[in-house]
């Protein structure tokens, strides 16, 4: 009996292993170098993001496994199929945009039902897939009514539904949810995620939301200058950074210079603690053995509501974030002040080393 969990390449077929892969892939446009060198493999089913700044390259990566985008040098392999040189529409692949453009005089069945149509699928063949899809994004009640009158998120589901009727082997999508509000937004991620899970599809999916990453995937993909940084499971990338630019760029992070690091552990060698695992210890707490604790000077008071951030500037110049869960009694929430004087500490195992 096979694994199911693809980890041993060699043991794979050709259309298991990886079911995209891109080697040596690179892409200029004239004197930007937008994409260096970069290999990426996305296993079948699986939820890949490509999460980085404003032009890191990852949309431009997106664009060439579409095929909308020529690639400089290197290939893409698409089920084990070289589709490098194929066009766009002869690709196992959709791609699912955040101006999700629907028509607007065309009722919510006939959107999703276009592309079908397109092909020339007869209607009962058609009738039949676009129950089914919209019965995968949970919108089957609203069939005959018109775009208008549906909320970004469900129209943002029909875009998807669209997608999806067309049974892509990998469905890509770009920032889809970049145009809804934090609420709907966050709604929308738990849906996608079991949408993906439901169906089957790989997705590759572009975001600049560290969050939205780490809620969403099977693997983060973190891009820097048409580089992949760093590419694990969310506990990885955002538990053990293996560069600097990582542990920043995921979230919140206090980078102890190596310098410092040595003189507090002994190994002169940068490292990255987040917020949450960097206690404020009360006047009388005793520390654990293990713990590295620092004295300073609260800088700045932070109350997010679930949380309160407390900056301290402590010696060397080293300004630490302290961030406290508000479990407690609202009474009992960290009571301290700009100017107070106080300690905090962090288990010596609770930091990472940067490479
Ligand atoms: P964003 O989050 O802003 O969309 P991104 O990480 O997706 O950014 P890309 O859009 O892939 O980044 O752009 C990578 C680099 O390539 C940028 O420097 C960008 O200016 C450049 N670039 C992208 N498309 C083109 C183009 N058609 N012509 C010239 N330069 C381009």
């Amino acid at each position: 009996m096979r694994s199911p969990v693809l980890t041993d390449t060699a043991a794979m077929t050709t259309n298991e292993r990886g079911d995209v892969h891109l080697s040596g892939v690179s892409k200029s446009f004239g004197e930007t170098v937008a994409v260096k060198d970069l290999d990426l493999e996305v296993r079948q089913g699986e939820f890949v993001s490509m999460l980085g700044p404003s032009g890191s390259g990852k949309t431009t990566v997106l664009r060439m496994i579409a095929g909308f985008e020529d690639v400089t040098s290197g290939t893409i392999r698409i089920g084990g199929d070289d589709v490098t040189s194929l066009p766009a529409h002869k690709r196992p692949v959709n791609t699912v945009f955040q101006d999700y453009a629907l028509f607007p005089h065309m009722t919510i069945a006939e959107n999703v039902a276009y592309g079908l149509k397109v092909r020339g699928a007869g209607t009962a063949e058609r009738k039949d897939a676009v129950a089914t899809a919209l019965r995968q994004v949970r919108l089957d009640q609203h069939a005959n009514r018109l775009p208008h009158q549906l909320s970004g998120g469900q129209r943002q589901r029909i875009a998807l539904a669209r997608a999806l009727i067309l049974r892509p082997r990998v469905l890509l999508l770009d920032e889809p949810l970049g145009a809804l509000d934090k609420q709907l937004r966050e709604e929308m991620q738990i849906e996608l995620k079991s949408i993906q899970r439901e169906v089957g599809i790989t997705f590759i999916f572009v975001t600049h939301d560290q969050e939205e990453a780490l809620t969403l995937s099977d693997r983060v993909a973190v891009f820097n200058n048409g580089r992949i940084e760093q590419i694990g499971t969310a506990r990885e990338v955002y538990e053990y950074p293996q560069t600097e630019f990582v542990a920043r760029f995921l979230g919140l992070s206090n980078i102890i210079p190596g310098e410092l690091a040595g003189a507090l552990t002994g190994t002169v060698q940068t490292m990255s603690v987040r917020p949450e695992r960097v206690r404020l210890l009360a006047a009388d707490e005793a520390v654990h053995p293990g713990d590295i604790t620092l004295e300073g000077t609260v800088a700045e008071v932070v109350y997010t509501g679930p949380t309160t951030r407390v900056v301290v500037d402590a010696a060397d110049g080293l300004r630490l974030l302290s961030e406290t869960q508000n479990t407690h009694h609202p009474s009992a929430d960290v009571d301290v002040a700009r100017g107070d004087r106080v300690r905090v500490a962090w288990a010596v195992d609770h930091a990472t080393r940067i490479p």
